[in-house]
């Protein structure tokens, strides 16, 4: 699904190709909306706290659940219950593509 690996990077550091998109979805809860819904980008999370560039990295945060899964009809792809069906089903249902939680 060489796809859907390019659109989830579509999905991080978007604000500025999700703010220039006329609709938005949101691979996590599925919902699709207008960019001006969208009030919360983040940066910086746990993962990235020593990377100076995520300090600049803006990510749309879903108004709709709060994933950081929204991705823009800008990058290319159309957003529609088809697509965001088949992302949510490989990001978030299928553990193939996550690496493992290290054990705590
Ligand atoms: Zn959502």
């Amino acid at each position: 699904m060489p796809d859907l690996l390019a659109a989830h990077r579509h999905t991080t550091n978007n604000r500025a190709e999700v703010e220039a998109s006329a609709l938005c979805g949101c691979c996590y809860c599925m919902q699709t909306f207008p960019p001006s819904e969208i009030v919360a980008f983040t940066g910086l999370d746990m993962d990235n706290l020593d990377d100076p560039d995520a300090a600049d990295a803006e990510t749309a945060l879903c108004p709709r659940c709060g994933s950081e899964s929204v991705i823009g009809d800008r990058s290319g792809y159309k957003i529609n219950a088809q697509f965001l069906g088949n992302m949510n089903e490989a990001w978030f249902q299928r553990t193939i593509i996550h690496k493992p939680r290290p054990k705590p």
